[in-house]
């Protein structure tokens, strides 16, 4: 296990941390729900493009702080990299801040956040969620997606080797995430089922949970996820 989290390090590290809570955003933001290698990475493309959302990836927030090697990256990369989640404190402060940017106002498209009851508790107290799109794998299918996920740095596309095959000419240039072995994604999958997966009963019972069989190829799935955003138009 790494250490236990210290608010003081996190605030030497720029972090907001306990600071006053009101709506940042007001319309209705979605949350994409999923364990880890569900697609929600690659579903979370097409809402973009269907709502005018804005993604915020918070897996995606802290990769950038730990390439840019800021203090905040530097302390998260040591969860990330054991396959355990960063601490609630950094996360909900990552979300306050990015809130507060002028794309936010009009609702955004949660991925990978909330992934705590904390989390999705702080959340309810800064902004509207409408709709939870869980995306739903069974843990078999999970260790075969995150080993072969591939991603293209110059456009972020995510492709897998077998499922999901890059363009020759884009072959070259594809990296593969540093937690995408088959060690941490035991670990990822334990986070999720220990810390994240009791999130659906807390969305089920607010009526904001709706299931998605990501277990089908990735139009199948993205058919599934187009019907459920209709709803919240
Ligand atoms: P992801 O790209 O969503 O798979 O996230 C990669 C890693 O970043 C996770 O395994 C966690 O260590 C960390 N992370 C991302 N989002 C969160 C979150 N909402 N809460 C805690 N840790 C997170």
């Amino acid at each position: 296990m790494v250490s236990k989290s210290n608010a003081g390090q996190w605030a030497r590290a720029g972090v907001l941390i306990g600071s006053s809570r009101f709506a940042l955003t007001m319309s209705q933001s979605i949350v994409l729900f999923g364990p880890p290698g569900a697609g929600k990475g690659t579903q979370a493309r097409a809402i973009v493009e269907a709502t005018g959302k804005p993604q915020i990836s918070t897996g995606d927030m802290l990769r950038a702080a730990t390439a840019a090697g800021t203090p905040m990256g530097l302390a998260a990369k040591v969860y990330m990299e054991a396959g355990e989640l960063v601490p609630d404190e950094v996360i909900i402060g990552l979300i306050e801040e990015r809130l507060r940017q002028s794309d936010a106002t009009d609702g955004v498209l949660f991925d990978g956040f909330p992934r705590t009851i904390p989390q999705a508790e702080a959340l309810s107290e800064i902004a509207t969620v409408g709709l939870v799109i869980a995306i739903e794998v069974p843990d078999r299918a999970i260790v075969e997606r995150i080993v072969g996920r591939r991603m293209d740095p110059e456009t972020g596309d995510i492709y897998h080797v077998t499922f999901n095959p890059a363009p020759p000419e884009v072959a070259d240039r594809l990296i593969q995430r540093k937690d995408d072995n088959e060690e941490t994604v035991l670990s990822r999958l334990a986070a999720y089922h220990s810390q994240t997966a009791p999130l659906a009963e807390w969305y089920r019972a607010r009526d904001l949970y709706t299931p998605i069989n990501g277990d089908q190829n990735i139009a199948a799935v993205g058919a599934e996820v187009a019907a459920a955003v209709e709803t919240l138009r």
